[in-house]
């Protein structure tokens, strides 16, 4: 066999292990109702939990960004593709999370990979929750440190890990909401570990920022954090700008120095193009929007409370989560995808997630709601899952 062959084969044993993954043309913009093929579903499937990635005001002000700063930046940040809007997007999103500065990144993907690396290296020691990101775990690897994997949320675990560590610079490293269970890390505890050992903290707050908090400020926000300390320099956090404030890109906040040395040592920061201006324009009103949002948050929890209260849940149970993302556990690979086929036949479009994106034998589908979702459609998804559940 040749090495195309192997790949051949390779994919075929994707097939066989229902782990083959598709993607779908959707022929609208992003809202729940989508429309592929000519066939229109409800989808339960995305990030944009505040509905607005479609939004006109931010299209607008997308467009607006165009005609102003023109389609891209031209160069990295730190040689010639960094521009003014940028910097007022910066100091935006800082006051936004109460932190002395932020860093803008084109993707929240590259900034953990990145900054991870530039925090610590050969010799040192990393502390990360098993169910953390993917681009936490490749942070993890690019940087050499030797990396210690706690059990999801075990805090006692992690503590003894660093009581045994001797490495001359920790770093505790954690998804804040995390993506596939839609549980909240145990920030506050998380803090005190880190004070307590002299370590770093990094918190990806992905899922968290534009839904939890005061006025959508985050799951640190949320947690009283970094608090009077607003200087907490040990504390690092991570927003993305592609999930709830439906736009794309990342940033990282923090003490000044931080930020600075982040700005300086980021590989994935120094070595790639500047994220094109207008996004800047665009993700201003973004902001704007997020922090008057409260009608919108009302009604996602309003949407999370009605799912739970009309599932059945006799064999397939919801995570026990607070978050706009609702895992229904099923465990079987092959029923997961049944009962995902059959709701597609319906019209509901939920995604099934399975291993290895989360531990074997624990398939799900994983519900996102958003707030641009109608309670009646939350029932009709309740509705036709308990009918499935006894048949399939
Ligand atoms: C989506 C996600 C990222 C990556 O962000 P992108 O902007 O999509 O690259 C990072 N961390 C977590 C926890 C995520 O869910």
């Amino acid at each position: 066999m040749n090495r195309l062959e192997h790949l051949r084969v390779a994919l075929a044993a994707l097939d066989r292990d229902h782990l083959r993954r598709i993607r779908r043309d959707n022929q609208r913009p992003c809202s729940p109702r989508v429309l592929i093929g000519g066939k229109e579903y409800v989808a339960f499937c995305s990030n944009d939990y505040l509905s607005l990635a479609a939004d006109p005001r931010l299209a607008e002000a997308l467009a607006e960004g165009a005609r102003r700063w023109g389609a891209g930046a031209g160069a990295s940040h730190l040689v010639s593709g960094h521009y003014a809007v940028q910097h007022e997007l910066e100091r935006r999103l800082a006051t936004f999370v109460g932190r002395e500065r932020a860093l803008l990144f084109p993707a929240g993907f590259m900034t953990n990979c990145g900054i991870v690396p530039a925090l610590v290296g050969r010799g040192d020691a990393i502390f990360a929750d098993r169910l953390n990101h993917a681009s936490l775990i490749d942070g993890m690897l690019l940087s050499r440190a030797k990396a210690h994997r706690y059990p999801h949320l075990d805090l006692a675990a992690l503590e003894r890990l660093l009581a045994a560590s001797d490495a001359p610079t920790k770093l505790i490293v954690s998804d804040a909401v995390f993506s596939m269970d839609g549980d909240v890390a145990p920030l506050r505890a998380l803090t005190a570990l880190a004070e307590r050992f002299d370590a770093w903290l990094l918190i990806d707050d992905a899922h968290g920022f534009g839904v939890l908090g005061p006025q959508g400020r985050g799951a640190l926000a949320e947690a009283g954090l970094p608090g009077a300390a607003a200087e907490n320099w040990r504390l690092i956090q991570v927003g993305t700008l592609s999930k709830a404030a439906g736009v794309a890109g990342a940033f990282v906040a923090g003490a000044d120095d931080v930020i600075e040395w982040l700005m300086q040592k980021t590989r994935t920061y120094i070595f790639t193009t500047g994220s094109p201006p207008a996004l800047a324009q665009a993700l201003l009103v973004s902001i704007e929007l997020i922090e008057e949002g409260e009608a919108r948050r009302a009604h996602l929890a309003a949407l999370i409370a009605r799912l739970a209260a009309r599932l059945a849940q006799e064999r397939w149970r919801l995570l026990p989560s607070r978050t706009p993302i609702q895992p229904l556990i099923v465990g079987d690979n092959a029923v997961a995808l049944a009962l995902a086929a059959a709701l597609m036949d319906e019209g509901l479009w939920v995604p099934a997630i399975r291993p290895p994106t989360v531990p074997p034998g624990s398939a799900r589908l994983r519900i996102s709601l958003s707030a641009a979702h109608a309670l009646e459609e939350v029932d009709r998804l309740a509705e036709a899952i308990n009918r499935l559940e006894s048949r399939l």
